[in-house]
């Protein structure tokens, strides 16, 4: 019998208390950390449920320090946990459920579950589509079932959707507009790439009649069958069937999370084994500059004049 994703027993067996969890997590981490005494001796957990880590000298930090855990109360292994409940569902996780299921607050349920979706945002981060003579698509979709508080467009939001042969990146827009979706765009794709869309109303927005000339590559190619064989269509019909089943409706606001969960999903769909296992593989840094910056490249909000924060990929 095959077996698909990561078992309990399994994750049971890698993970059997908090302190394996903590050990794990250090394992992880602590590579990158200096201490002010410049020993190289080791760092050792001394006390799991604060999460603190000893060095040789007797300094002490806690390893989860620049995650996404850094300041919570969660037990390690519930978050752990639930990483695997998010890896082994194809249709995401609601937090009434994960509510019942961990034993924990409305609110309690709701952070937890946007820690594990910022989890996946950030390792989906680091998401570079195409490459020398291969073809990358951008397509625009409008999904519905979005909670927007009264704002033009009431019940939608739109979707800037890239994918190649293998793997989607999305980001939420608020326009159609060029300025809005070059951003996104220079960060996924590769240079060199092929760039194709079935929309003519994309290349001219991105082209401008020839006045930019990073996007003058863009093709409008086919029809709307060609989009419908593509891995963007694949996953936005994923996105929108799970929104509208799982999670009934999400507000604007959050929906770059659940993009951002499905996009880690989806690109992992042939690779079960990986949902779970690259949850817990990395713990890319987490401070709120870059989860501000994650949340900026969906911009469900007219982009200010201020400076975008330059993050580090
Ligand atoms: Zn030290």
């Amino acid at each position: 019998m095959a077996i698909f994703g990561t078992s309990i027993i399994e994750f049971d067996a890698a993970f059997p208390d908090d302190a394996s969890c903590a050990n794990h997590l250090l394992q992880i981490v602590s590579p990158q950390w200096e201490c002010e005494c410049k020993r190289p001796v080791p760092w050792k957990i001394t006390n799991h449920s604060f999460r603190l880590a000893r060095h040789g000298c007797g300094r002490s930090r806690s390893v989860t320090t620049g995650t996404i855990l850094q300041r919570t109360t969660y037990s390690l292994r519930d978050v752990f946990y639930t990483f695997l409940l998010f890896a082994n569902s194809n249709e995401g996780v609601p937090s009434t459920f994960l509510q019942s299921h961990m034993g924990l607050s409305t609110s309690s349920a709701a952070g937890l579950a946007r820690k594990v979706r910022l989890q996946m945002a950030l390792i989906e981060r680091s998401r570079k589509l195409g490459g020398r003579g291969q073809i990358v698509r951008i397509e625009c979709r409008l999904i519905g079932r979005i909670r927007t508080k009264g704002r033009k467009g009431k019940g939608r939001a739109r979707l800037l959707l890239v994918s190649d042969a293998e793997a989607v990146a999305a980001c939420v827009i608020t326009k159609q507009e060029r300025r809005l979706m070059v951003p996104f765009l220079r960060q996924v794709i590769n240079p060199d790439s092929q760039m194709l869309t079935s929309d003519p109303a994309i290349r001219a927005q991105l082209c401008d009649g020839g006045r930019y000339k990073d996007f003058e590559s863009l093709q409008v190619a086919g029809t709307f069958v060609d989009f419908k064989r593509s891995n963007s269509y694949q996953y936005f019909r994923h996105l929108n069937r799970c929104i509208k089943r799982t999670y009934r409706s999400v507000g604007r606001e959050t929906l770059w999370l659940y993009v951002k969960e499905f996009q880690y999903k989806f690109n992992r769909a042939n690779a079960d084994r990986r949902q779970f296992w690259d949850m817990v593989q990395c713990f890319p840094a987490g401070d709120p500059a870059q989860i501000a910056g994650l949340r900026d490249e969906s911009n469900f909000r007219r982009p200010t004049d201020r400076p975008r924060s330059v993050l580090s990929t």
